[in-house]
Formats: structure tokens, C-alpha cells, sequence
């Protein structure tokens, strides 16, 4: 009844019954596929996506730089998962970038992002990516300015080199064995006797001994529904909400061409908050991000020179945990982007900064005569009829405070992007250390609350697919 599809390497198997069954096919979930597959090739296992393939995840705002509102979005969903098109910055710590070494412990967390350091490494073609090392001169020059430089070695692949590692990694699995569906969006979880039986979107089902839910940040509902399903209790997380920032590429390149991203932390003067600059990407590309119909600003860059643009961009977030009764974190985020798309007509607004300081907006009048010139078409306007008092109030006393380390940083031409938003606040409470929600499913990466970026979320599914090979019994 299946039949190949392109490419050769996608192959539908007529028996629906696996050992495991991974659904979501980003970095967790493949690192996950890999070490079970590599380390048990007896296994049957399928990774289910509920986008595309790699190679037809194209966004449609790539032509004109507004984003077309796609029911499945190509920048988040598809083999690959959030990482595909990213700048591919790998962590090689645990600094930053999810709580993983908290959780497992300093040693083991580093054991494993150096596991999927190599396993990137067998597979990335493409040359040897440049290892950016941390910097004494830059982390006091910070601490001077009482901003808190975040550092740690980052291996910068691009890009494109991402892309092709990615694209690598995942053909070499469908050659190990695993089975792997595309549009197959999980809908739900059913107990099975000793496994689970999983429903899809498109009418198929499978059933597996156990699963892995690797559904990264886009499928937060599909885990808040799932844990409510199957009684797993959830703490609330904090969310980070602000803009995307973007100016000339100079500015900051005493930083980036020392440790290429600069991750600064800021408590800020008025509120005390926790502010932090991060995400940076030299000479990139402001993109725009669809999450369940609600447009928000993101970034990425290219390693390839001739793709480098004059401006360099980064997020500014202000993070905030609620306290009782308050507990739909997410559901705020969301309700402030879904007002900026509202002022944007459906886009994300930009502004610029010296607009937003004198009070007024910004139009496509005073865009055209911007010296920056904007690499995502937004919707120009006013960012303080968005953003609630006290989160632009962080994001106004940060980007002074970055202008001492960083002349020009405050300029009048820099242009912020509203909104961008990080939730991590489904965070399931777990069985055991092993990440198990319930007896024979796992969760990990972005969407187990932990996880905030490749290296940790490729480390968890490499830890987890271990805890099963040494409890196996299938
Ligand atoms: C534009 C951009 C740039 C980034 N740049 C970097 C960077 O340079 N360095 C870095 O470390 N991190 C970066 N990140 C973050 C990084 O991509 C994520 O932390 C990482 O991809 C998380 O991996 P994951 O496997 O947990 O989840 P994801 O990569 O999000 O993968 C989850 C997958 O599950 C699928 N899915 C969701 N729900 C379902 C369902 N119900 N059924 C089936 N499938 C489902 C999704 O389609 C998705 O493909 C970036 C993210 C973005 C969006």
C-alpha cells in the first residue's frame, strides 16, 4: 500500500508496530533515533513530523519578505525541526541554553553535548566550522558596566552548513532503519495494553512500546494536552518577551569576531528584572516566525560570505515568572504578539529606536530614510502601544546599558521588531530522572521546559535514548 516517496529515503512501512516511536523529528528527536538505531539495530523505530521533509520546507516569505501565514510553518515544523534554518550555533557547554546541566549534573550534561558534537561532526561535509572561545577582556569590560557576559565556547556552523549536516544526519538514518513520516502530526496518546496506540492528524495510527515526545516549542499544546490526558502535573515556567533588535553589523563586531555571539545578562535599573541579549547573528537576516497563526520577529545568518548582510541582529527579552494565581504564562505571550500582529495589519511591527524615545511612530516615511535598512518587511509603527509598561521599560534601560559596551547600539536608526517571545512554561513534572512522564514515554529538548537550544536538546535525546537501551526488554 506505501510506496517511496522522493528523494529515496522516506519509505512508509506497511507494519504500523514499532519498539519506539519518536514524534518530532528536530535535533532531539534524531539524536534520539540515532544512538537507539546505531546502538540496537534490531530496533524498529519511526520518527513522525508533522511537516515536511527538508528539502520542501520552503518559506513563502522568502520571496517577499512577508510572512504568507502557512497552516504548518516551514521556519519551525519540518524534518529538522526549529534548528533547520538556524544560524547553527552549537553550544559546546551548558552556560546557556537550557538547564540540562542542572538537571543531569555539570559532567554528564558536557558528555553528552560533546556525543552530539561529534555525531554533527561525522556529518557535517562542509568543512571544519570555526570554534569561538570565551574572552576575559570582553567579560570584564561587561562586568565594568554591570552586565553579565554569558560565556562559553560556540561552534558556529552557518546557515546553509546547518542545513546540509541536518540533511546528512537524517538520510543516514532512514539507511540505518528508521522509519520516517512526514505531515504526521500526533494528536494524541492512548495507553495500549502494555504500550500506546498514537492517532494522527491524517487518519493513520500507529502503535509503539514506548514513545518519545520530542515536540520542541511548536507542539507545547499538543504536550499541555497530553500531560492533562494522562494526569502528569505541570509547574508553571517563566516566558521572555520583547523585541528583535537590528543595526549596522560594526557595531558589535569587536564582539563577534572575538567570540561571535554575545549573550549579555542585565538586571534592570527600574524593575530589577532579568533582561538578556542573545540569539545574535552577525551580518544576518531578521526573519519572521509563524506559531499557530501569531507572527513574531526571530533571526538567523549565513556563513557564506556573499550572503552576509551590513546589520547585524539580536533578541532583547525580559523574562517574567508569575506567581498565584496566575498560571497561562504562554496565553499572555501569545495575547501580546497577537496585538502587535493586530497594529501590523497580520506582520510583525518595526520601529525605530529613536522614534519609540521621542514617543512617536514610526512610518514608511521615516523606514525609507533609516540608515539601517530593515531585512524583514515589517509593518512600521509603535511598539509602546504593544509591549505593557514594564517589559519596554527593560528593553529601553538594557539597550543603554549594551551602548556602553557597544557605542551605537542606542542609536537613533537602530530598529526594534515587535514582538519576539520564548515560553517554556509547560514544564512537566517527570516520573524519574530519566525523563519519563509516564511509564514508557519520554519527553525532551525544547519541549520538556529544559531545553533551549540545539546542543542541550541533541544531549537530552542521546541521554534518553540511553536510559531505554538499559531498560530494554523489547
Ligand atoms: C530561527 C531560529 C534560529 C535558531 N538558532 C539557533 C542556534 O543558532 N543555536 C541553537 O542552539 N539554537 C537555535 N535555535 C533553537 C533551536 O532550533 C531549538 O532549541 C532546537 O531546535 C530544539 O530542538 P527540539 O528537537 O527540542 O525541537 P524542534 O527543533 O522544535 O523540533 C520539534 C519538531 O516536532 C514537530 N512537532 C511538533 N508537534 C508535533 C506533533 N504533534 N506531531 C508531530 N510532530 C510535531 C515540529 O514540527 C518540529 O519539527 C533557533 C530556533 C529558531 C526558530
Amino acid at each position: 500500500m506505501y510506496s517511496l516517496f522522493y528523494g529515496g529515503y522516506y519509505i512508509m512501512p506497511d507494519n504500523k508496530k514499532y519498539d519506539i516511536v519518536i514524534i518530532g523529528g528536530g535535533i532531539g528527536g534524531l539524536m534520539s533515533a540515532y544512538r537507539l538505531q546505531k546502538n540496537n539495530s534490531n530496533l524498529k523505530i519511526a520518527i513522525t513530523e508533522c511537516g515536511n521533509v527538508m528539502e520542501k520546507r520552503v518559506c513563502p516569505a522568502g520571496k517577499n519578505s512577508t510572512c504568507a501565514h502557512c497552516k504548518i510553518c516551514s521556519i519551525t515544523n519540518g524534518f529538522a525541526g526549529a534548528g533547520a534554518f538556524s544560524d547553527g550555533k552549537f553550544n559546546l557547554g551548558t552556560a546557556y541554553g537550557g538547564t540540562l546541566g542542572e538537571e543531569l549534573g555539570e559532567d554528564t550534561a558536557n558528555k553528552y553535548i560533546n556525543e552530539v558534537d561529534n555525531i554533527l561532526n561525522e556529518y557535517c561535509t562542509s568543512g571544519i566550522p570555526k570554534v569561538y572561545k570565551s574572552n576575559d577582556e570582553l567579560r570584564l569590560k561587561c562586568i565594568q558596566n554591570n552586565l553579565r557576559l554569558l560565556d562559553m565556547n560556540v561552534k558556529h556552523l552557518g546557515t546553509d552548513n546547518n542545513f546540509l549536516t541536518m540533511q546528512n544526519l537524517i538520510k543516514a538514518l532512514s539507511e540505518m532503519g528508521v522509519d520516517l513520516f512526514h505531515f504526521y502530526e500526533c494528536t494524541s496518546v492512548e495507553k495500549n495494553g502494555g504500550g500506546y496506540k498514537l492517532l494522527y492528524a491524517n487518519g493513520e495510527i500507529l502503535y509503539a512500546n514506548r514513545v518519545i515526545i520530542a515536540t520542541g516549542r511548536s507542539g507545547a499544546n499538543f504536550v499541555a494536552a497530553f500531560c492533562k490526558e494522562h494526569g502528569v502535573k505541570t509547574r508553571s515556567n517563566h516566558i521572555d518577551i520583547g523585541v528583535r533588535v537590528e543595526m549596522k553589523d560594526i557595531i558589535w563586531r569587536e564582539f563577534s569576531s572575538k567570540i561571535y555571539e554575545p549573550k549579555i545578562l542585565y538586571k534592570t535599573k527600574t524593575f530589577e528584572d532579568r533582561c538578556r541579549m542573545f540569539c545574535f547573528n552577525q551580518g544576518g537576516l531578521v526573519s519572521a516566525e509563524n506559531n499557530h497563526g501569531i507572527i513574531t520577529a526571530n533571526g538567523h545568518s549565513f556563513a557564506q560570505s556573499d550572503k552576509k548582510t551590513d546589520n547585524c541582529n539580536f533578541a532583547i527579552l525580559s523574562s517574567i515568572r508569575f506567581t498565584e494565581p496566575f498560571n497561562q504564562p504562554t496565553e499572555y505571550a501569545e495575547n501580546i504578539s497577537r496585538l502587535a500582529n493586530m497594529i501590523g495589519k497580520g506582520n510583525v511591527i518595526v520601529q525605530r529606536f529613536g522614534d519609540l524615545i521621542r514617543g512617536r511612530r514610526t512610518n514608511e516615511h521615516r523606514l525609507s530614510q533609516n540608515t539601517v535598512i530593515p531585512t524583514l518587511k515589517a509593518t512600521a509603527g509603535d511598539i509602546s502601544l504593544v509591549l505593557p509598561h514594564r517589559i519596554l521599560t527593560n528593553i529601553i534601560e538594557t539597550i543603554y546599558a549594551l551602548d556602553k559596551v557597544a557605542p551605537g547600539t542606542a542609536n537613533v536608526d537602530t530598529l526594534l521588531y515587535g514582538c519576539e517571545s520564548k515560553y517554556y512554561s509547560i514544564r512537566p513534572v517527570f516520573m524519574n530522572d530519566k525523563f519519563e512522564l509516564i511509564d514508557g514515554v519520554y519527553i525532551i529538548g525544547d519541549g520538556s521546559g529544559i531545553c533551549r537550544g540545539l546542543s542541550q536538546s541533541g544531549a537530552m535525546g542521546i541521554y534518553v535514548a540511553d536510559q531505554i537501551l538499559n531498560n530494554l526488554n523489547v
